[in-house]
């Protein structure tokens, strides 16, 4: 299901576009079970821009078929908004590895959907989103297990992890995103979305009634509208990919600069993630011959030394995703007299500062964002 050369992810997605998109509003809550036709499967590689949300875009929308795109359009926004309002409530990532208690997971409950998404999610690193909505509900509401439990135990096994989408879509299934207002699966809908595959009926608890505290909104931190970089003076230019932006460069070939570049890999304790992440990476640097692999800062650090770098340009760590802006870092490219810079690209910086409150107002931006983004 998850291909790990860009050539095959792009042939997918123009397979996918001219097959399913036409349908994809109309079909996209059903779980029809793996391979997931009806939907893009493509979280693993939008989370590491290995594609750009750009990219996609350009190949699977085109004017004449913009209309039927809107559905597909706006979910594409969906992680672009999680990780906008995460980056003005930068507390709730950090409430959250507060309170993650590391609770033993459910073994097998019984409940045969619950176990099958389980396994499912192990085997393939995947979850349809609709199921993604079950499991969690079933996890907190029927097993009562915390929802932290939850997303670590996603965490440890999506191919997908972002910590934006993961967190707040476990707090909204909660009832802690929309104050009180918890998503609560229930065996109908369960029946109905995946085709009679499962019915539940009699096994989940379908009524909850919750009773949290207002949040305090004084605590949002608006998104600053971040200076555009100057891609003037940008002499003895490197660039690192890592798990954060790994097309970052495109960015500069575009703009025909010279460059050297690395790439960041680092370790993930589940097998079948860390096998994805490391092949995703290999297809770059077989793409791209003069580029390296480091493996940790000290590998960084040599190799910014061996190339005689002066400017360093980094993909920009939102909310959770800190990998190198950190003060020992900075601190080395300071003595090395090495400028650096984290790099916000424009889909990000355009569409952040309107994440601060609910999807509904973020999304009448989206026309906007999208002729901003020259779709
Ligand atoms: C409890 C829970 C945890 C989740 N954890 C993650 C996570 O760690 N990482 C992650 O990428 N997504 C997460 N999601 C969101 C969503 O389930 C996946 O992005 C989606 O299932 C990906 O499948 P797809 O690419 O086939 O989606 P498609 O339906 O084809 O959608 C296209 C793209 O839109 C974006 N998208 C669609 N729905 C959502 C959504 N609800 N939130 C954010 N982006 C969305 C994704 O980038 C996706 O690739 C979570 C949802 C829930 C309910």
């Amino acid at each position: 299901m998850f291909p790990t050369t860009k050539s095959q992810l792009i042939e997918n997605l123009i397979n996918f576009s001219e097959k399913e998109l036409a349908s994809y509003s109309k079909k996209r809550n059903f779980d029809f079970g793996p391979p997931h036709k009806n939907v893009s499967k493509l979280s693993p590689y939008l989370r590491t821009r290995f594609i750009s949300e750009e990219e996609v875009l350009k190949i699977a929308v085109n004017k004449k078929n913009i209309k039927t795109s809107e559905k597909f359009i706006e979910e594409i926004f969906w992680r672009t908004y999680w990780r906008g309002w995460l980056e003005s409530h930068p507390w709730i990532y950090e409430e959250y590895l507060n309170t993650s208690n590391n609770q033993p997971l459910p073994r097998k409950t019984g409940i045969k959907c619950f176990d099958s998404w389980k396994e499912e999610l192990i085997d393939t690193g995947y979850l349809h989103n609709h199921s993604r909505m079950w499991f969690a509900s079933i996890w907190i509401f029927t097993l009562g297990y915390s929802w932290q439990s939850g997303a670590d135990f996603f965490k440890k096994n999506l191919l997908d992890f972002c910590p934006a989408s993961n967190t707040l879509g476990w707090r909204w299934v909660a009832g802690l995103q929309t104050i009180n207002k918890p998503y609560v699966a229930k065996s109908d809908n369960i029946s109905y979305f995946t085709n009679g595959r499962f019915n539940p009926n009699g096994q989940l608890i379908e009524k909850v009634n919750l009773n949290y505290a207002e949040q305090n909104s004084s605590n949002v931190f608006p998104f600053m509208r971040h200076n555009k970089i100057e891609f003037k003076n940008f002499n003895n230019l490197g660039i690192i990919l890592n798990k954060n932006d790994l097309s970052l460069n495109h960015i500069f070939d575009n703009k025909k600069m010279t460059y050297e570049c690395c790439v960041y890999s680092t370790e993930h304790e589940t097998k079948l993630v860390n096998e994805f992440n490391k092949n995703i990476i290999l297809d770059i640097l077989n793409n791209n011959k003069n580029f390296e692999i480091t493996e940790n800062y000290n590998q960084i650090i040599d190799w910014l030394v061996n190339k005689k770098i002066k400017n360093l340009v980094l993909p920009y760590e939102t909310v959770g995703n800190n990998i190198f802006n950190v003060k020992n870092f900075k601190n080395k490219l300071k003595q090395l007299n090495i400028n650096y810079n984290f790099f916000l690209r424009d889909w990000d910086r355009n569409a952040f500062p309107y994440a601060t409150k609910g999807f509904f107002k973020f999304k009448k931006n989206i026309p906007n964002l999208i002729n901003l983004a020259d779709i």
